[in-house]
């Protein structure tokens, strides 16, 4: 009879666990491993920023994050920022310093501009044991948009100039992975005014785009790299014409001072106010 009793109560035990399983979303489940594995992220943080029902996901099946901040309606013009961080998962910084702003943003947003953020692109780089640049199966996810058609493709490039580093491995064709295909679905939903992506560790500030950059955000000062056939910066400013900042935080796995975080947002929010006034953002707005 005691037995019996101890298995009911274990069987009810059961029950219970699977319950709880089932009521914590993916996307809380993706928070706690986040905050697990960043030490500059709590689990608790992510989960309170309460981001949008996932529609994309990963190749391993996690969801990819996504958070936007309309516009007010009465605005004639609002900018819409598209922000990317970690489409390298071994770039914790990258990650960690989106959610920074991403919960600056949620305290302030004044409704001046449209913010669609997805601070980490490529879950599933940063969740391996080891977390790598690449996706789940191994591929660059900036190296995997479109190239143009009368261009050198990505796989070509990667041949015949990039010494066939693994690192950089664009995949057989552009858009073959599931995370890549996401951000270029977004940029054809929310024809974004500007995108800007979050990296490490060169410690720069790079664009590519018609627009005058600012020569620095916080810390980094601009110096224009030049883009790869394949990675985000090339497909948005040569194929889509908008512009692509480009953040590389100086280390990957150290954070910057406080004080740098909020000045490179603040400098980055003071040029797209400035650039708001500008002829050239508003005939970029206009197209
Ligand atoms: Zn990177």
């Amino acid at each position: 009879m005691k037995l019996a009793l101890g298995n009911i109560s274990l069987t009810l035990l059961m029950l219970f666990a699977v319950n709880i399983a089932a009521a914590e979303s993916d996307v809380d489940q993706l928070c706690n491993k986040i905050g697990a594995k960043l030490s500059s992220v709590s689990a608790k943080e992510c989960r309170q920023l309460k981001f949008d029902p996932p529609r994309y996901y990963s190749v391993n099946g996690l969801p990819l994050l996504e958070k936007h901040y309309a516009a007010d309606k009465s605005r004639k013009y609002a900018p819409k920022i598209l922000f990317i961080g970690g489409i390298h998962g071994d770039e914790y910084s990258s990650v960690s310093v989106t959610f920074k702003w991403l919960k600056t943003l949620d305290k302030h947003h004044s409704g001046a501009y449209d913010w669609h953020f997805v601070p980490l692109a490529n879950p599933d780089g940063l969740l391996k044991k080891k977390s790598s640049r690449v996706n789940a199966r191994a591929i660059d996810l900036n190296r995997n948009f479109k190239t143009a058609a009368d261009g050198v493709t990505a796989i070509e490039y990667w041949r015949d100039q990039a010494k066939r580093r693994p690192r950089y491995f664009p995949g057989e064709q552009p858009l073959s992975e599931p995370e890549s295909s996401a951000i270029h679905q977004l940029i054809a939903e929310l024809q974004p005014t500007v995108i800007i992506s979050v990296h490490a560790p060169h410690g720069i500030l790079d664009f590519d785009g018609a627009v005058r950059p600012p020569q620095s955000l916080g810390p980094l000062s601009l110096r224009l790299l030049g883009t790869y056939p394949g990675s985000l910066g090339n497909y948005g400013y040569h194929l889509k014409s908008i512009p692509v900042m480009t953040i590389e935080l100086e280390h990957a796995g150290i954070m910057p001072k406080k004080k740098d975080i909020s000045a490179m947002w603040m400098d980055l929010v003071r040029w797209i106010k400035i650039k708001t006034k500008s002829k050239e953002i508003v005939a970029l707005l206009d197209r």
